[in-house]
């Protein structure tokens, strides 16, 4: 999300706000952008591959359930949640945030294995 009161035409990484812990974009903390404005940070991507790509784990979709990434409501893909906001992150939307940060040179993460 982004900050509140934040200048839309001048960002800066403090008013990037990962949904899924409240902690602000940083050096070690590259952010994904969702729908909307809402971001997923790597640290907690690492976390909901872990659940949902590498356990097979994660909350059934029901019709009351909406990814903030991509705001698929009642969607297929079972969905983590946050333990820290509540936020859901459906597991489409992290695979995808996954390949993309894999392939990203300038960002030291890899996929958490088993
Ligand atoms: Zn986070
Ligand atoms: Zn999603």
């Amino acid at each position: 999300m982004h900050r509140d009161g934040a200048d839309p035409h001048n960002m800066t990484a403090e008013d990037f706000l990962c949904d899924f812990c409240g902690s602000h974009w940083a050096e070690d903390r590259q952010m994904m952008e969702g729908h909307r404005g809402s971001c997923l940070c790597v640290k907690c991507l690492s976390v909901a591959y872990r659940v949902l790509a590498v356990d097979d784990d994660g909350l059934a979709p029901t019709a009351e359930t909406t990814c903030v990434l991509c705001l698929m409501e009642g969607g297929e893909f079972p969905l983590w949640e946050s333990p820290s906001t509540g936020a859901l992150a459906c597991a489409q939307c992290v695979k995808r945030a996954a390949g993309v940060v894999h392939k990203d040179p300038d960002i030291a993460w890899t996929k958490p294995a088993r």
